[in-house]
């Protein structure tokens, strides 16, 4: 049997090349939307605690820009690679896209484990990433953000270098930042916060009640434990089980927020947290819950464990957790699939909210913020749900529909293609 296939730009193209077929795109428009319009391969080396240098390897992809300056967030993990980063720097594409926000597509990140650096190393090397880019992003170029191991801290560091660099103040040109810094108030949230609206619509789709509903999360990073949070305010759902990469945790009446949070600052992990029993990786993905949350990296649902997926929706917070196999077999199955670059959208889009507020030197509260961010996940939702029905595809293949033919308009009306 052929091996499936998991790098995530083959997976990228792979998705491309089946919308591209239900929309008849033009071949030389397929052609140019395949690859990213621009890359940056950069050698960094950093000055160590202990006197030696150490040389890193960064890149960022900018996919596509026609509808607006590249957006993506910098990654910092070990097992990065320029198909991975060209692959997110792809879904952005789409995900500005489908959101419906003036942006296009791009994505960084450094070869490197954050948990061996010191805070220093990590200062030094986050600015030396800054001083590689800086000539290629800004406001109307490409806006950088916080992605997997990156955070607020990160940003402030690569705006300071930037605008040292510059010369001027340009707030804008790197979002996820601070509130003292001109971060918008939700962006935190934001990611999970959308993923909330989307899963809200897909209840109602699907034909069940929220309230009590059991949610299994995979990840319990930034977008992981809000999600967890959110899911308990917002719906009173029953989380039963979440995991970090030390491993999960279970109990089938329901976990608490704050217990694994109160457990998380102790230790530094949710195993063993008080009240739960320890569960697999393995074990989470197939549980019989109503709602599963992948929200750590790709890869998670494949062609071994698919089948076994019980979930009712799966709720793609994570970029990329899907191999295409998978994909078949869940639909098969019947479950429903809010993908991954409709369902994760309401980061970059508080991400847009905040180059806006940063553009006027006006800032909104956290209630605007998410007023404007359910009116854009909701829109964006039903614009893919409707897509599915009148083209009886399923909801991945309905994204992409709607995505690709938003950003090929613009390739279009540019005269590229
Ligand atoms: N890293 C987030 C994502 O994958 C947010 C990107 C952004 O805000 O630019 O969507």
């Amino acid at each position: 049997m052929k091996q499936e296939e998991l790098n995530p730009f083959a997976i990228a193209q792979a998705q491309l090349a089946e919308a591209a077929e239900v929309l008849q795109l033009d071949p030389a428009m397929h052609t140019f939307l395949r690859e990213p319009m621009r890359e940056f391969h950069f050698s960094i080396p950093v000055r160590m605690d202990d006197g030696t240098t150490k040389t890193f390897k960064g890149f960022r992809v900018q996919y596509n820009d026609a509808r607006g300056p590249a957006k993506g967030g910098i990654r910092f993990h070990a097992d990065e690679t320029i198909d991975t980063v060209r692959a997110l720097a792809a879904w952005m594409t789409w995900k500005t896209a489908v959101a419906d926000i003036p942006l296009g597509g791009a994505k960084g990140g450094i070869i490197c484990n954050p948990r061996e650096l010191s805070q220093g190393e990590l200062e030094r090397l986050s600015r030396a990433y800054m001083r590689n880019i800086a000539r290629y992003v800004g406001l109307y170029q490409d806006v950088p953000a916080p992605d997997v191991n990156t955070n607020p801290q990160i940003m402030s560091w690569m705006l300071d270098e930037y605008e040292m660099l510059m010369g001027h103040r340009e707030p804008g040109v790197i979002t996820g930042k601070p509130l003292a810094l001109g971060g918008s108030a939700g962006r935190t949230p934001a990611t999970a916060l959308g993923g909330m609206f989307t899963i809200r619509e897909a209840a109602k789709t699907v034909g069940f009640a929220l309230k009590g509903a059991t949610v299994a999360i995979q990840g319990f990073g930034n977008v992981g434990s809000f999600a967890h949070k959110l899911a308990e305010e917002m719906f009173e759902t029953k989380v039963v089980a979440v995991s970090d990469e030390f491993g999960g945790i279970y109990n089938e009446n329901g976990i608490a927020y704050q217990t694994v949070v109160d457990h998380l600052n102790k230790t530094g992990k949710v195993v063993e947290c008080p009240g739960t029993e320890p569960i697999s990786n393995k074990g989470l993905l197939e549980l019989n819950v109503d709602i599963l949350i992948p929200a750590a990296i790709e890869n998670q649902l494949t062609s071994q464990n698919a089948d076994q997926i019980k979930a009712k929706i799966v709720a793609e917070l994570a970029n990329g957790p899907t191999t295409p196999e998978a994909d078949n077999i869940l639909n098969d199955k019947g479950i429903y699939i809010i993908p991954d670059f409709l369902c994760n959208a309401g980061g970059v889009t508080v991400s847009y909210f905040e180059m806006v507020q940063n553009g006027y030197q006006f800032y909104w509260d956290e209630n605007m913020v998410n007023k404007r961010l359910d009116i854009k996940m909701t829109n964006a939702f039903r614009a893919v749900h409707d897509m599915s029905l009148s083209k009886h595809v399923d909801t991945r293949v309905a994204a992409y529909l709607v995505a690709v033919s938003r950003v090929a308009e613009a390739v279009r009306l540019r005269g590229w293609v």
